[in-house]
């Protein structure tokens, strides 16, 4: 560990910083100040560690591009500063923040670790206090005079995991995240135990810098056995929408229906890009290894080969704002970017 790492904390919200409305029963985010006080072991802690918070912190189902600018321009005024940044986030869509800003981040060179909890912090069984204080130890740890973490992280009970490689699998228990196409990244037992081998290896020569430019004008389409042709008509008309991620079944095989090959056609003919995920928890997109993708490979849909839904929306939302279209998009996307997807 360097002498004394700097640590800023950014507040946004989440059960983690909540209490129950005596009136409707129900959690709402509380004052930072408020929270700070439920966890006094903040100043026993070997590193100097700062805060900030958003100005009213919300519930992370309206997180949204706004929250993300805002978070990527804090890190981004103070990264000469410190040393590493823990952001608490609801859980919710926490994998869609971390996710979103592993690819806003760019060069980035220090840890960003996402952390909240299951429990509010005054809870008596909380979980906010672990997470929270390991994820700081994490973001110090230091080694050859340079932060050893090097990328946005998730720490959540007691494992340290890529951000945009994680989804949220438990709405109940204190393990609420799960990382189904990539190791954990470090484990939290007596020791601090970080996987080096695992780490994203980033160009020590880029220069880190922010991109904010997001566009969200896409669309998700799960698909399932007996849906409607309206229903589907309806998604691939949607006004406005540039991509459509397709999340289909298995390798990336959807049914076999003359109107909706026509219809897929048509539609990529007129430009929308298609992009084509699983919908199992593991494993990769094989265009073509089934009759059923060879739709896919005719209108030369693009691969989200094992991307998790979060990393696959917010790579979609980076590479649309950085004015990506037709072919350039599509090498873009099938590319290892942040270390997000495994290419066979
Ligand atoms: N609804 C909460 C949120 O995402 C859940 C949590 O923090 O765990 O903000």
């Amino acid at each position: 560990m360097q002498m004394k790492t700097k640590i800023l904390l950014i507040y946004t919200g989440g059960t983690i910083g909540m209490e129950k409305d005596y009136e409707t029963q129900s959690l709402k985010p509380l004052d930072f100040d408020n929270l700070l006080g439920h966890i006094p072991e903040l100043k026993l802690i070997d590193s100097e560690i700062k805060y900030t918070s958003f100005e009213k912190p919300i519930d992370s189902s309206d997180i949204g591009p706004e929250h993300w600018i805002r978070l990527a321009r804090i890190i981004e005024q103070n990264y000469t500063d410190y040393d590493g940044f823990v952001i608490l986030h609801g859980t919710d869509t926490m994998a869609y923040s971390a996710s979103m800003l592993s690819f806003m981040l760019d060069g980035l060179k220090k840890p960003v670790i996402f952390t909240g909890s299951q429990l509010p912090v005054g809870d008596l069984r909380t979980d906010a206090k672990e997470n929270l204080i390991t994820s700081i130890h994490f973001a110090s740890l230091w080694g050859d005079g340079r932060p050893l973490v090097r990328e946005v992280c998730i720490y959540f009970e007691y494992r340290l995991l890529r951000a945009n490689r994680t989804t949220k699998i438990n709405a109940e228990n204190f393990d609420a995240f799960a990382s189904p196409n990539y190791p954990d990244l470090g484990e939290s037992g007596i020791r601090l135990d970080l996987r080096k081998d695992l780490l994203w290896d980033c160009d020590d020569a880029s220069e880190f810098s922010v991109n904010t430019l997001l566009d969200t004008r896409l669309g998700l389409m799960k698909i399932f056995p007996g849906m409607t042709r309206a229903y589907i008509e309806a998604q691939l008309n949607a006004p406005g929408i540039r991509v459509l991620i397709i999340e289909a079944f298995g390798s990336g095989n959807i049914f076999t229906y003359n109107w909706l090959n026509e219809l897929l056609k048509r539609k990529a003919g007129e430009g929308l890009i298609f992009v084509i995920n699983t919908q199992c928890a593991g494993g990769m997109v094989s265009i073509g290894q089934y009759e059923t993708s060879g739709i896919f490979k005719e209108i030369r849909a693009v691969n989200g080969y094992d991307l998790t839904t979060e990393a696959s929306v917010a790579k979609t939302i980076y590479l649309l704002g950085q004015g990506s279209t037709g072919e350039e998009f599509r090498k873009a996307y099938e590319t290892n970017l942040r270390g997000e997807m495994t290419k066979a």
